[in-house]
């Protein structure tokens, strides 16, 4: 099938002290209907940057797209590149046929106005549905992403519910007009270990049931075993390695990669998510400043195999396999 986004060469700068610096650097990467992709990688990665350059939500004096393309097909099946339509198209495209769903539940909502009324305001600007009837769908929407006592739950303001309680909501307004894609950044990040589990299963059925497109950031590689189907990982706004979940955890051709699955001991447990909230003793280094990128691999600093080559030319990314790729010079000789 056609994919639902399509991401080619992306390349984001900010301006910061009259330089330019590329957050992200040449990004090529796919969501296909009913697929979640996961995009992983240390803090300072390009993750956010990306999503955010999807989205078109880059604060304009200081970051923007330098290059490339983001087709993008909507409800109607007509594709389009995000990179080259108006903030007027661009407004009617988020919500509508882009859900968004991040890590502070309170950046997407209103403390002044009710849950209720909140997500019914979607369905009213993007659908024309009217005020009664919005109302009416807005509690089957807090019905269906499991908040108990629908109707009295509508009527309360953000602050009357729990973390978990708010990130439904903020789930339930992201898919109240029913995206094609979803853009989850860091969605159970500031959770607790148990409902991050249950909203991950949450956003799990609803995307199989809508037979959505979702692009998931995390740094958590116990999140990305548990929903994703193909795994992109990013390193100073690079990407390193990609592939379907299942044949990079278990044969990773990128040192970063290894180096990331190292610091994770159990795959998909609760107790994995749980330690890599602790920040375990993970690679050494650290990952460099964008304005003072080395020559060459960017990782090769940190990197226990690099050689002389790998300070020289930015690799490319090589396939491993079909569909798997890594950005390492070396990635026949190395393995985990
Ligand atoms: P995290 O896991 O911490 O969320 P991330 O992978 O999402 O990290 P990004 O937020 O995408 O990282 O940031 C990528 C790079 O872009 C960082 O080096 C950051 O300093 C830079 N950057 C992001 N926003 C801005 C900005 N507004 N101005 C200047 N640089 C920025
Ligand atoms: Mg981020």
């Amino acid at each position: 099938p056609e994919p639902i986004l399509q991401i080619k060469g992306l390349r984001t700068v900010f301006r910061v002290r009259a330089r330019e610096i590329a957050a992200v650097n040449g990004i090529d990467l796919a969501v296909h209907p009913g697929e979640t992709v996961a995009l992983v990688g240390e803090s300072g990665s390009g993750k956010s940057v990306t999503s955010l350059s999807v989205m078109r939500l880059l604060a304009r004096k200081i970051g923007s797209i330098d290059a490339g393309s983001i087709r993008f097909r909507g409800k109607d099946g007509k594709v389009k590149d995000l990179v080259a339509l108006s903030e007027e198209e661009m407004r009617h495209i988020r919500g509508n046929d882009i859900g968004m769903v991040f890590q502070e539940p309170m950046t997407s909502l209103n403390p002044v106005y009710t849950v209720g009324d909140q997500i019914s305001e979607s369905l009213r600007v993007h659908r024309g549905i009217g005020k009664r009837d919005a109302l009416e769908a807005a509690v089957g929407l807090l019905e269906k992403v499991g908040i108990p006592d629908a109707r009295r739950r509508a009527r309360q303001y953000p602050h009357e519910m729990s973390g978990g309680m708010r990130q439904r909501v903020t789930i339930a307004m992201a898919l109240a007009c029913d995206p094609t894609l979803l853009i989850a950044d860091e969605p159970t990040t500031a959770l607790d270990v148990t409902i991050q589990a249950q909203i991950l299963d949450l956003m799990q059925k609803l995307q199989r049931e809508r037979s959505m497109g979702m692009l998931f950031v995390t740094h958590n590689l116990g999140v990305v075993a548990e929903i994703a189907h193909r795994v992109v990982v990013m390193y100073a706004g690079r990407i390193v390695e990609t592939g379907a979940v299942a044949e990079v955890f278990r044969d990773p051709r990128h040192p970063y990669t290894m180096g990331l699955l190292k610091s994770m001991p159990r795959l998909g447990t609760a107790t994995a998510m749980k330690r890599s909230g602790e920040k375990l003793p993970a690679i050494p280094g650290m990952v460099p400043s964008l304005a003072e990128m080395p020559a060459g691999c960017a990782f090769a600093p940190r990197c226990p195999f690099a050689i002389d080559a790998c300070r020289t030319a930015v690799p490319e990314l090589a396939a491993v396999n079909e569909g798997h790729g890594s950005r390492c010079i070396r990635w026949q000789e190395i393995s985990a």
